[in-house]
């Protein structure tokens, strides 16, 4: 077995491990990257982030020529879908983004080896692969992220019963799609797999959706894709999915509700939340055990053991990747300049479905529970010129900020472009700005960010378009 050595090794090329890994490199560190599959960039690049944009946008921009081209004055005729050159498309886009992570590693000098990273002991891990390599590096980085959780009953296939993995490829627009878990995941795939025609059932086992973002953010949201297709059944406990037929013709899943009939469908998503991936990781070797949720537990400097750090999704918090990559970054800059923070109040959420929901810091429960006083501006998209010209009027940005002080402690965003205007509040609450502070801003117009402002003179009372 080849012998190397390095100053830093990351385990796991996601958007954690890649980003902590060319950081690393920037800082004067030699770095080697581990990664077991062929592609860099992760869950994210590969499975995750990039190619459910690609058949978002992909599905929205085919669902919009059919259905509201006429209303702003174009007519099209013939509308098809090709599936599979959405499919394509989706796939281009992200082999063009696992490449530029390889360029970037070439650029910045990281050593990408291809294998299964275990760790063998204190400063050193064995890559088994591709390639065979024992490395010995004064400080291992874990980024090995996530998987889909199962669940009980459920007997997943790989096709006609899988994860969001195989949502991103059914081969044809299923006739009856069954999505259990009104999350991220089943809000944006059920969006995407309903837009190019399918019946898409959402079963949730909570009374809500979208647990843990703002409720009347939450209940808007539901409101607008029953409008377009989407039935919620809610506080459905499902006992159970299997497949059923024995031929590609009668093959047909049944999903099995607790206290409700069976309900039969072609296919079923099933997304109920990702669990950390950790397996054959050689954490005993180092003296890690994992916490109740089989996360790394990590100190504030995302240490877990002498000489070893873990960040992105295998540790606690939103399992995103901007906070991985804040995290990688953070860790990195720790370990070489003895400094680096992250900000978990100011991690801004975003559901890519159509409108956009986005959100950052806290919600209106929130600071109920906590018992924190605050007053609360919300200004509709209705009201705004440029969501007028767009024709997508649906929504509201509401800015939640502390009554004695006027700090913004929370923004929640339903409508166009959401994902984007939260960039805008989410420095807003990392520089401690106040509502009046937005209030003050000039704002371009016509634009939807005006709909930012407009809030934040809402919350005086003195918003002047409503
Ligand atoms: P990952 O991206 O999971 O990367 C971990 C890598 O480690 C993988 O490549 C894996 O192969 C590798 N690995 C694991 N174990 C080993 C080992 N022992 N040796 C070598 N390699 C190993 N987040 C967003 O912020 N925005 C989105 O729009 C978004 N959309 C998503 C859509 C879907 C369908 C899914 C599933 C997730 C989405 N996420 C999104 C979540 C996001 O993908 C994750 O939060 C992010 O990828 C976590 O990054 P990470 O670096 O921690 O881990
Ligand atoms: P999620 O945590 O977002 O949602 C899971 C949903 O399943 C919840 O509503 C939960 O109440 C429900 N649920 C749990 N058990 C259930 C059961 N037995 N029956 C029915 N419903 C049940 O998880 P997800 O949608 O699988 O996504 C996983 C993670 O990936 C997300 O939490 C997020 O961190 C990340 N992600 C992010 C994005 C994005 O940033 N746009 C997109 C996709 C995924």
């Amino acid at each position: 077995m080849e012998e190397q050595q390095h100053d830093l090794v990351v385990i796991g090329s996601g958007p954690g491990g890649y980003v902590a890994a060319i950081r690393a490199a920037q800082l004067g560190l030699d770095v080697a990257c581990i990664e077991k599959v062929p592609e860099l960039g992760g869950t994210c690049l590969r499975v995750g982030c990039i190619p459910s944009k690609a058949l978002l946008e992909a599905s929205e921009r085919y669902h919009e020529a059919k259905t509201s081209f006429k209303k702003i004055g174009i007519k099209v005729q013939g509308v098809e879908l090709d599936l599979q050159g959405m499919l394509r498309h989706k796939d281009r886009t992200v082999k063009g983004l696992t490449a530029g992570v390889a360029y970037l590693f070439d650029k910045n000098k990281v050593r990408r080896y291809q294998g299964h990273g275990r760790i063998e002991g204190p400063g050193t891990v064995i890559v088994d692969g591709d390639e065979r390599a024992r490395i010995r590096a004064r400080h291992i980085v874990i980024a090995t992220g996530s998987e889909v959780a199962g669940l009980p009953g459920v007997e997943m296939d790989g096709d006609r019963i899988g994860g969001s993995t195989e949502a991103l490829s059914y081969p044809e627009v299923p006739g009856h799609l069954v999505v259990i878990g009104a999350g991220y995941i089943g809000l944006e795939l059920g969006s995407v797999w309903r837009r190019l025609g399918s019946k898409v059932t959402v079963l949730e086992y909570l009374d809500r959706i979208l647990p843990g973002m703002d409720l009347e953010t939450a209940k808007l949201a539901q409101k607008t894709f029953k409008k377009q297709g989407l039935k919620f059944e809610l506080g459905a406990r499902v006992t159970g999915a299997r497949v059923e037929g024995d031929s590609e013709e009668n093959k047909h899943c049944i999903v099995e509700v607790d206290g409700k009939d069976p309900i039969a469908c072609d296919r079923v998503l099933l997304a109920v939340g990702r669990r950390p991936y950790t397996d054959d990781l050689g954490l005993e070797s180092v003296g890690i055990e994992l916490d109740g949720r089989g996360r790394i537990p990590v100190d504030g400097h995302f240490r877990a053991a002498d000489g070893v750090f873990a960040i992105g999704d295998v540790i606690a918090g939103p399992m995103l990747a901007h906070k991985a990559e804040d995290e990688g970054i953070a860790c990195v800059e720790g370990i070489a300049c003895g400094y680096g923070h992250v900000n978990y109040e100011a991690i801004p959420g975003v559901v890519y479905t159509h409108p956009e929901i986005a959100s950052v810091g806290k919600t209106e429960e929130q600071l109920k529970e906590a018992g924190t006083e605050y007053r609360k501006g919300k200004f509709p998209f209705a009201a705004n010129g440029r969501a007028k010209a767009l024709g997508q009027t649906e929504g509201q940005v509401k800015i939640l900020a502390d009554a004695a002080t006027d700090r913004v402690l929370g923004v929640h965003v339903i409508g166009p472009r959401a994902g984007d205007l939260i960039a805008e509040v989410t420095v807003a609450i990392e520089f401690g700005a106040s509502s009046e502070d937005i209030a003050r801003s000039s704002h371009a117009h016509p634009t939807l960010a005006e709909v930012v402002k407009e809030a934040a003179l809402a919350v005086d009372g003195r918003a002047i378009h409503n």
